[in-house]
Parts: structure tokens; sequence; C-alpha cells
């Protein structure tokens, strides 16, 4: 699950561009056209976004959810949250 959002994004990028210059070269109206245009910037966003959520889940999946209570299994970001966790649940 690492590239299909990436090349997902850049599918969509060559598409509209494809579309556009389809629709360019066929000489359609210039509001379908910007469509093309809309599809290939949008295919640039999700592209980027895909490139950066690649970052932002690994960063989530190693910082949250490192402390979990043996009582309860409640899981906390820090040993300081989960050590009040079982103070004020669990009167440890
Ligand atoms: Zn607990």
């Amino acid at each position: 699950m690492k590239m299909p959002i990436l090349v997902l994004g850049v599918v969509v990028l060559v598409a509209g561009l494809g579309t556009w210059g389809y629709l360019y070269s066929m000489n359609i109206h210039h509001t379908i056209q910007l469509g093309g245009i809309g599809l290939a910037v949008l295919g640039a966003i999700i592209a980027a976004g895909g490139a950066m959520m690649k970052t932002v889940s690994v960063g989530a999946t190693t910082g949250a959810g490192q402390f979990a209570c043996a009582k309860c299994g409640a899981k906390f970001n820090s040993e300081a949250a989960l050590n009040q966790h079982t103070k004020d649940k669990h009167g440890m």
C-alpha cells in the first residue's frame, strides 16, 4: 500500500493531459477543455497527496498507540498519559 495512490495520481494526471490535448486538437468548446486541465490538476494533487500520505502514515503508525494499558487495553501516545490513566481508572 505504498505506491498505488501515487500511481493513481500520475495516471489521472496523464489522463487529464491526454483528454485536454485530445479536446484541444478537436477544437472542442473551451469550457470542456478546462475539464481536462482540471482532471490533470486533480491528478497532480492526488499524486502529491499520495507522496505525503506515505510519510504521514509511517509517522502515525510509529507515533500513536505505543503505550497500552495492561488492565483494559486503552492506548496512549505517551507513558505519562498511560500512568495518569492507570492511576485514575485502576487506582494504581
Ligand atoms: Zn486501563
